[in-house]
């Protein structure tokens, strides 16, 4: 950092403004999290420098034989973390690992069942603006009105009806576990792959807090900046039988060559989400999600689905009114928080009836706030002040939520 410093001060001071923008405002955004000290070191390293198209022991390029070190360790810590047959660690993001696995699966035109994006799926599942609602017919399955839970039953009969070739689960914005059993079912009576998009997850599956998807997906693809807690970036799981179309739809169809720093980084963010104490801090995630979302209802906001069993929480705000009879919007709720330093995002709840830009919630994630070591009293306290900020964010409230923050210091 001394040689940014000496070379481009300009630069240097944007990554210091931002390391204090995170140290002293209070980060609730759901996929986000601060990564260890020794990913970043990684992410630093000379490995950005090497070219390695193709994959260990079968390069493009020569002088891989360091590189190839790393992307092997980075696969086998994967297989071993998730018990996959088979990893490719390469993917730049959540969403290539996702293009990957349709160039791996699909034709154009093939029809791909995902959740309804207004109900929590994501941009890759389907949207009109994204590769996969231009390329390929995306067929929607909601969350029920009356309990806000996955639709099983109209997703076997929208499976039924359309066969798709591709059905995908996991989401952007769903508090609760999903039935993979459920959906390996489905997927077998229609003879379509399964996807478990578990992007969001990830670090609770690794730590054993959730389910694993990776018994019942044909594919899983995952994030290893959210709840992994690693460098920005995706990998890909699957079955042994799909792994060279795996290999071949990330290199060379999607990607050129891999940023071999960012995979030494995933092997030592798969290495640190091996040990007792990354299981114990994924569990603290979802205990503190639960106390922070009770928090939230005692103060008006209604969670969505009832609650959570994830870290990160769906709050209907539109119970909560900022003056007689003046309701307050997702994004002016987000508007407010961030005033008061609390950093989080709006999001449209199932079958909201607000444009998209306003909607009528906000999502809230524990990540972050675990990692910086805070538990269930902080979650009360946190609660409080999210519902103060929407309500009138107030100069007091700014700071109290410097003085949380000062207390669980981010980078020492
Ligand atoms: N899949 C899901 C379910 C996500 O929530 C996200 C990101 O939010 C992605 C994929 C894409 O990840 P990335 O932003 O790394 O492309």
């Amino acid at each position: 950092f001394a040689a940014l410093v000496r070379t481009d001060p300009q630069v240097a001071g944007i990554v210091l403004d931002e390391l204090e923008r995170q140290r002293a405002s209070l980060q609730l955004i759901a996929s986000e999290n601060p990564t260890s000290p020794a990913v970043l070191a990684a992410l630093g390293s000379v490995l950005s420098n090497k070219y390695a198209e193709g994959y260990p022991g079968r390069r493009y390029y020569g002088g891989c034989a360091e590189v190839d070190r790393a992307e092997r360790l980075a696969v086998d810590r994967a297989k071993e973390l998730f018990g996959a047959e088979h990893a490719n660690v390469q993917p730049h993001s959540g969403a290539s690992a996702n293009l990957a696995v349709y160039a791996a699966l699909l034709h154009p035109g093939d029809r791909v069942l995902a959740m309804a994006l207004p109900h929590g799926g994501h941009l890759t599942h389907g949207s009109p603006g994204n590769f996969s609602g231009t390329w390929f017919q995306a067929i929607g399955y909601p969350v029920r009105e009356d309990n806000e839970l996955i639709d099983y039953d109209r997703m076997r009969e929208l499976a039924r009806a359309h066969r798709p070739r591709l059905i995908i689960c996991g989401a952007t914005a769903y508090p609760r576990l999903i039935d993979f059993a459920a959906f390996r079912q489905i997927a077998d009576e229609v003879g379509a792959y399964l996807l478990v998009d578990a992007a969001h997850i990830a670090g609770l599956v690794a730590g054993g807090a959730v389910p694993s998807p990776v018994p019942y997906a044909d594919v899983v693809t995952i994030a290893t900046h959210k709840t992994l807690r690693g460098p920005r970036g995706g990998a890909i799981l699957c079955r042994a039988a799909l792994a060279d179309a795996i290999d071949r739809a990330v290199f060379p169809f999607a990607q050129g060559g891999p940023l071999m720093h960012a995979v030494a980084a995933k092997a030592v963010a798969f290495g640190e989400a091996a040990t007792p104490e990354f299981a114990a801090y994924s569990q603290q995630v979802v205990a503190n999600c639960r106390a922070l979302t009770a928090a939230l209802a005692e103060e008006g906001m209604r969670p969505v689905s009832g609650g959570t069993d994830t870290h990160l929480a769906l709050l209907d705000i539109r119970g909560i009114h900022i003056a007689a009879g003046r309701g307050v919007s997702g994004r002016e709720a987000e508007q407010r928080c961030e005033r008061a330093g609390i950093i989080l995002n709006r999001n449209a709840i199932p079958y909201d009836t607000a444009k998209p830009m306003l909607s009528s919630g906000i999502r809230v994630g524990t990540a972050a706030v675990t990692t910086q070591g805070m538990r269930e009293p902080e979650m009360k306290v946190v609660g409080n002040l999210v519902a103060r900020a929407v309500r009138n964010p107030e100069p007091a409230i700014a700071d109290e939520v410097a003085e949380l923050v000062s207390r669980f210091p981010l980078y020492g």
